[in-house]
């Protein structure tokens, strides 16, 4: 049994005041039941988000990690660092990072190898533009970019990852994949985990991301294999993020 999880990607967004309203509005509209709930805000919030979350039933992560240890990289931010102020959760890969920053699917394995080092929990990002599926790539896109990621992990790793499907032309366009489509690309990553270990595959949450909103969460999260989302837009006003929990339930 999966429990849906709801995850807040604030992306470039906020300030201490606008944070501080939003935590402590998700605070006070949930207790623990629906989908389990966290937030990544942009890192120099994730202090802010320890205090505010502590002792809560909402966790928090990062949108992105180094793939190193420690050392000359400035700009970087390192896994041990992400867990110094309590996060539990990273995303990578998303189409924004692999887009504006050139992140190649061996960086991302990189990552995500050194995300599960620390003892986080990786949620790596797969998906198609507009152009590969109406070229029919889609399947092969995101399997390519899930495969690199398994390539660098031991079978028995997958317990501790997430996967998350977020087909790019569905970000922040308000066109959502159907509930049709998004499973049929979720049932060919769930065999593909499978693959690589039958148990853990079977347990893996895959994410729905792009467009997800109080109005489709539920039919979306009702797809046999789409176990939660990864909220862009909707996840910066409490009402809605709360409403997208409540429909993982
Ligand atoms: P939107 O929900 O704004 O479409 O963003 C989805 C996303 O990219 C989450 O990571």
């Amino acid at each position: 049994m999966r429990r849906k999880l709801v995850v807040g990607n604030w992306k470039m967004n906020g300030s201490l005041a606008s944070n501080a309203s939003l935590l402590s509005g998700i605070v006070a509209g949930y207790d623990g039941s629906g989908a389990e709930a966290a937030v990544c805000p942009p890192a120099p919030y994730l202090a802010q988000c320890q205090q505010a979350l502590q002792g809560s039933a909402v966790s928090w992560g990062a949108q992105d990690v180094s793939r190193h240890l420690s050392g000359a990289f400035t700009g970087e931010i390192s896994a041990t660092m992400l867990k110094d102020f309590g996060c539990r959760w990273v995303i990578l890969g998303h189409c924004e990072r692999r887009g504006n920053h050139g992140e190649s699917n061996q960086l991302v394995a990189d990552k995500t190898v050194a995300a599960l080092n620390a003892g986080l929990t990786p949620i790596v990002c797969v998906g198609e533009s507009l152009a590969q599926r109406e070229a029919g790539q889609t399947d092969a896109h995101c399997s390519a970019q899930l495969g690199a990621v398994l390539d660098a992990l031991e079978p028995e790793q997958l317990e501790h990852i997430v996967v998350a499907y977020e087909p790019i032309w569905a970000i922040g366009t308000g066109v959502t994949a159907t509930p049709e489509m998004a499973q049929a690309v979720h049932a060919r990553l769930r065999m593909q985990l499978k693959e690589k270990h039958a148990q853990h595959g079977a347990q893996v949450r895959i994410l729905y991301g792009g467009s997800m909103k109080p109005d489709n969460a539920a039919e979306l999260m009702a797809q046999p294999d789409i176990d939660g989302g990864l909220i862009g837009g909707a996840s910066l006003k409490a009402p809605d993020f709360l409403a997208i929990i409540a429909a993982g339930a």
